[in-house]
């Protein structure tokens, strides 16, 4: 804060809160925001009837629950005071956010990101725990995928995806955050919504799913991983395409070593899809940054070019896609660490085939 020029830090709804005190705001009308002097005490603002669930750490901060009938906005204006730069959580609701410019007009405003999203990406080691811990648990679901114990032939993309979000439950983790399940063209579209469509024989079916596990100090990580499987023997062609796109995955997994650029990690795998003349069809980033978000710092695309840390999580994710036909996609988490890259996701890379 004091490099930045921030006098307060005010963090309410998203990861943020729960990173730094282990309390996770509800997204609730009623306001909850933990207000960060640069000097001084720490306060949080919550609602009267969610104190109970606040395990109040007075050594970090102190509580401030408000009743039905104070205004809560008010509250953190008086605790803002004459701040000149305040730092707000990026996902704070915009009402909130106009409702406290009204009350302290000679206070600035910036994105909490900038003071604290280098801090957040560097993980420790109870966080690489519990990724590790999301990870395997999404691998069991890879698995299974890959063993045929997923029947997907004569089903919809929507009863497989619900398929998966029940297993991804099942192997341990507190909710879903997504489970894309795209038959042969639909896979051509990198974030397809799984629909009605039924899955044939002779096609792709590329599924990229995670969801959010709980660890034992109350907060959430997230696991994400994508796999493709064949419904039948692809043609010689996919094969050929597939094991570029797997020689591409890996060599960017072991790329990502400490002090590394995050765009020469995806430059590793572009190059690779490139000279193999597919380089027009991997249309997105390498990877993103993962943590309490499924998608956080550090990014994994051209012109990020800040080095690699040990502790930055992040997915290694390249796709090629064929519109109107097929698309891929192969998908690890991987932590940059002072002993080299780690792969947290470990089931099966090669295309499998599940009849
Ligand atoms: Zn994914
Ligand atoms: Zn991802």
């Amino acid at each position: 804060m004091e490099q930045l020029g921030v006098d307060v830090l005010l963090l309410s709804v998203g990861p943020e809160l729960p990173w730094l005190c282990g309390y996770e705001a509800m997204p609730l009308e009623r306001l909850t925001m933990l207000v960060v002097p640069r000097e001084g005490d720490a306060t949080l603002v919550v609602p009267k009837l969610e104190a109970p669930r606040v395990l109040e750490r007075t050594d970090v901060f102190h509580l401030r629950p408000w009743g039905e009938t104070e205004d809560p906005v008010a509250l953190v204006a008086d605790l803002i005071g004459s701040a000149g730069t305040a730092a707000i959580g990026d996902h704070t609701w915009a009402r909130f956010l106009v409702d406290l410019q009204r009350h302290v007009g000679g206070t600035s405003f910036r994105r909490a990101n900038e003071v604290i999203g280098d801090l957040r990406a560097i993980k420790d080691q109870a966080e690489i725990d519990q990724l590790r811990r999301a990870a395997h648990a999404a691998d069991r679901v890879a698995v299974a995928l890959q063993a045929g114990e997923i029947p997907l032939i004569g089903r919809t993309e929507i009863e497989v995806s619900t398929d998966i979000g029940r297993r991804l439950i099942e192997a341990g983790h507190a909710r879903v955050n997504f489970a894309i399940v795209a038959a042969g063209a639909n896979a051509a579209s990198p974030h397809h919504d799984a629909g009605p469509r039924m899955i044939y024989r002779d096609e792709v079916v590329l599924c990229d799913f995670g969801g959010t596990m709980i660890g034992p100090d109350g907060v959430g990580y997230c696991s994400d991983i994508t796999r493709c499987v064949h419904t039948g023997e692809p043609s010689s062609e996919f094969r050929e395409t597939y094991a570029v796109l797997h020689a591409a995955q890996a060599a960017a997994c072991e790329a990502a070593t400490v002090g590394t650029s995050c765009e020469e990690v995806d430059a590793t795998a572009r190059r690779i899809i490139i000279e193999a003349g597919f380089g027009g069809q991997f249309v997105h980033r390498t990877g993103h940054g993962i943590g309490i978000e499924a998608h956080e710092d550090p990014y994994i695309v051209a012109g990020n070019d800040a080095p690699l840390q040990a502790g930055h999580a992040f997915s290694i994710e390249p796709g090629i896609y064929r519109a109107g036909e097929w698309g891929m996609r192969l998908e690890d988490i991987v932590v940059a660490t002072d002993d080299g890259p780690e792969r947290l996701n470990t089931v099966e890379h090669d295309l499998v085939v599940v009849t």
